[in-house]
């Protein structure tokens, strides 16, 4: 079977071909963050779906350039430069190098270019410059410059592309100034804004006079610079197919004026939300952990890039801090599958067919079907814990497990359990309880064995020593 993917624009599951004639390339530009603020694991879990995504396409033989861009200009940006009294720069520079922390723990494989919107001033201006020479922008009497839904309805483009649209119902023609707007108008929105005493010394010369750009306007821009009038696949939240992913269609194909049968990106994927008690993780609900709430508690990275990538991408999901540490059961369960394979492994085997991947990469096909994937690689698991239990594993058949786990884990991305996650103190009481053995001391040894228990560590003695390991 070849790749199937979800399409936003066709609402069906369609094979993935890419644009380029030998069907190699594909670009791929996800939405990144708005750097005002630490991101939560929300807007995590669609930046770990767009890694799955990436990383699926390579592991299928396709040569990806990935774009993420940094918005580091916007209204909530604008109103904390102003609140903090520091400048654009350094602010949102503190807020994108931690960040950027935040994915590496998350291993993710980082993106090939990270445009920052600041940076791309004059492909924005020149965007808009086509939108007002075709009439489809105007500057109104607030100064600013606006995307006329109207004129480009007139011009024989559709807006409501990723989503059906009532026109009658929703507002046509309200102007909104504001980058987040009220999903129920069809509002003419501001691609250029006026300078304003309260955005201080956040501003650009434009043929418009002093401003700064919208914020959907910015991701049409840096996609367009960095893959082309066309490209292969754009992602991002489920929250941004309407208004913002609308309207970079609307902004690029409005300027563009593309021939007929040609798109601004052939591809839409969205993925669902994170939720929280059955509500959307946001900052304005207040219902969110951050990366470091979580690994405060204890949870490494991989451990929550496991729990993001246990629901298929379209499925909602629920968080809990239980979940968490069931996806760390979970994750234990397979680190330890995988362990006893490596220790049995003679010689790395190079990869070859093996049921394992066969049976992962018809689950990914499907749309990137990870449910059905993990359910393949734990069936795996319980049958090679079975094999390796009955002594039925030769070394040359755990090599080509492992090397087969290890493909599949490209994909993945987890690698292996990293040993410094073992805490000082609980490494402390393995020495302790060691010592009490060697001393013959089998009280003192279970008593220790109990308080490891009781910080959620076991230990097993091996010909190699103890080894530890969460329960
Ligand atoms: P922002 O930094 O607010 O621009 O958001 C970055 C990304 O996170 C966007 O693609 C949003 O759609 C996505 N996002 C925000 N909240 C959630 C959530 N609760 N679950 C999944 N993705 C989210
Ligand atoms: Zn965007």
């Amino acid at each position: 079977m070849a790749l199937q993917l979800f399409n936003t624009l066709t609402r069906s599951v369609e094979r993935f071909v890419p644009l380029d004639s030998a069907g190699k390339r594909v670009g791929m530009y996800c939405c990144g963050p708005t750097v005002h603020d630490f991101a939560h694991i929300g807007n995590f879990r669609t930046f770990v779906f767009a890694d799955l995504t990436r990383r699926y396409l390579e592991f299928r033989g396709f040569a990806v350039l990935h774009v993420m861009n940094i918005t580091d200009v916007e209204d909530k940006i604008i109103k904390r430069v102003r609140e903090r009294q520091t400048t654009l720069r350094e602010f949102t520079s503190k807020h994108e190098t931690e960040f950027l922390a935040d994915f590496e723990s998350l291993q993710c494989r980082r993106p090939h270019i990270l445009p920052r919107a600041t940076e791309h001033i004059p492909e924005i201006i020149s965007l808009i410059e086509k939108l007002v020479a075709r009439g489809i922008a105007y500057q109104a009497a607030d100064g600013s410059v606006y995307f006329s839904i109207t004129k480009y309805r007139g011009c024989g483009c559709c807006y409501g592309q990723l989503v059906n649209l009532d026109f009658e119902a929703m507002r046509v023609g309200e102007r909104v100034a504001c980058d987040e707007y009220d999903k129920e108008a069809v509002a003419d929105f501001a691609l250029w804004k006026r300078r304003v005493p309260e955005d201080g010394a956040v501003f650009w010369p434009s043929p418009w006079g002093e401003g700064r750009p919208g914020w959907h306007i910015e991701c049409s821009a840096m996609s367009i610079k960095h893959l082309g009038e066309s490209f292969d696949l754009h992602l991002g939240g489920e929250d941004l197919t309407f208004p913002h992913h609308e309207d970079e269609i609307a902004q690029s194909e409005g300027a563009l004026n593309y021939p007929p049968g040609r798109r601004f990106v052939k591809h839409w994927m969205h993925s669902s939300h994170l939720l929280v008690e059955g509500k959307k993780m946001s900052k304005s609900l207040g219902n969110f952990f951050t990366l470091r709430d979580l690994l405060a508690k204890g949870f490494s990275g991989r451990e929550v890039r496991y729990l993001l990538l246990s629901a298929h991408y379209r499925s909602q999901f629920n968080f809990t801090l239980d979940g968490l540490a069931g996806a760390r059961a979970s994750l234990a369960r397979l680190d330890e599958c995988v362990g006893k394979l490596r220790e049995l492994a003679d010689a790395p085997s190079a990869p070859q067919e093996h049921d394992l991947l066969v049976a992962f990469t018809k689950a990914m096909d499907d749309d990137l079907n990870i449910s059905a994937a993990w359910g393949a690689v734990f069936e795996w698991v319980t049958e090679t814990n079975r094999k390796l239990a009955a002594n039925e594993l030769t070394r040359p058949q755990a090599a080509a497990a492992l090397a087969a786990w290890n493909r599949v884990d490209e994909v993945f991305g987890l690698g292996g359990p990293k040993s410094e996650e073992v805490p000082a103190a609980v490494l402390a009481l393995v020495e302790q309880r060691q010592a009490a053995r060697q001393a013959k001391d089998f009280k003192r040894s279970d008593v220790v064995r109990d308080q490891l228990k009781a910080l959620g560590w076991i230990v097993e003695d091996t010909p190699k020593g103890p080894r530890v390991k969460r329960i």
